[in-house]
C-alpha cells in the first residue's frame, strides 16, 4: 500500500486530505511538525511527502533542504497558502517535486500525487475498476459500459471513480463534494446533482440510484 506522509499543522486540512487519500486506497500518517516530518521521511517507509511550509515548529522548506542533504529522494509535493512566484521558486529550489497552493481541489492533488508515484502498480492500486457492466480504466481515464466506450470529462471521470471505488455504498452529496470537488467547495451547491445527471446520461440512468435524503448509490447492472 502506498504510504503518504502529511506534514500539516492545520488539523482540518490534514483530516480532509487523509480521508480522501484513504478513500483511494492509500495509507496516511499526519505529523504537525517539521521535526517529525524529517524523522518519518527518513524512516524509509514513506512513498510521498505532502509538505506544508508553515509548520508548528518551523519552516517546511528548511526541513526539506536538510532532508535532501541526506540524499533522500522521496517525492515531495509542497502544499501551502503561500502562492507568490518567489515562494513557488523557493519551494522547488528547496528540493520539492511539485507545488500546490491552498485552497486546492482534492482531485487535482490526487492527480499530482499519482503522477509522482511511479506507476499505479507501484502505488499498490489496480489500474481498472469493474462493477457489473461498467469498467473504469484509471490509466487511460476511460469508461466502458458493456462493449461500448464512453467519453467522460475530467469531472465526470472523477465522479464515476468515486462511485466505482465504493460499489453498492450510499454516498452522500457531502462525501461526493469533498472527494470530487475539494474542501473549499460550497456545500450548498447543487453541482453533485448536476454531474450525476450528466453521468447518467452517458452511462445509462439505471447505473446510479437516488436515495432520497441520503445520496446516490452505484447499482450493479448485469
Ligand atoms: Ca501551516
Amino acid at each position: 500500500m502506498t504510504q503518504i506522509l502529511i506534514a500539516e499543522d492545520e488539523a482540518r486540512i490534514a483530516a480532509f486530505v487523509a480521508k480522501g487519500l484513504q478513500a483511494h486506497g492509500m495509507t496516511t500518517t499526519v505529523v504537525p511538525s517539521a521535526r517529525e516530518a524529517y524523522d518519518h521521511a527518513l524512516s524509509g517507509t514513506v512513498d510521498l511527502l505532502l509538505l506544508d511550509l508553515g509548520l508548528e515548529d518551523g519552516d517546511g522548506g528548511d526541513m526539506l533542504r536538510n532532508l535532501r542533504a541526506t540524499g533522500s529522494t522521496v517525492p515531495v509535493i509542497i502544499l501551502t497558502a503561500r502562492n507568490s512566484v518567489s515562494d513557488t521558486v523557493a519551494g522547488l529550489e528547496s528540493g520539492a517535486d511539485d507545488y500546490m497552493s491552498k485552497p486546492f481541489r482534492f482531485e487535482e492533488l490526487l492527480a499530482r500525487i499519482r503522477l509522482r508515484l511511479r506507476t499505479p502498480a507501484a502505488a499498490g492500486e489496480q489500474s481498472t475498476l469493474t462493477h457489473g457492466r461498467l469498467t473504469l480504466d484509471l490509466l487511460t481515464r476511460r469508461i466502458r459500459v458493456g462493449p461500448r466506450e464512453v467519453e467522460l470529462s475530467a469531472r465526470e471521470f472523477s465522479l464515476a471513480e468515486a462511485f466505482m471505488r465504493h460499489p453498492g455504498h450510499v454516498l452522500s452529496r457531502e462525501q461526493l463534494l469533498s472527494q470530487v470537488w475539494g474542501y473549499d467547495f460550497d456545500p450548498g451547491s447543487n453541482v453533485v446533482d448536476v454531474y450525476v445527471r450528466y453521468l447518467r446520461r452517458k452511462i445509462g440512468a439505471e447505473h446510479i440510484a437516488t436515495l432520497r435524503g441520503m445520496g446516490y448509490r452505484l447499482v450493479e447492472v448485469p
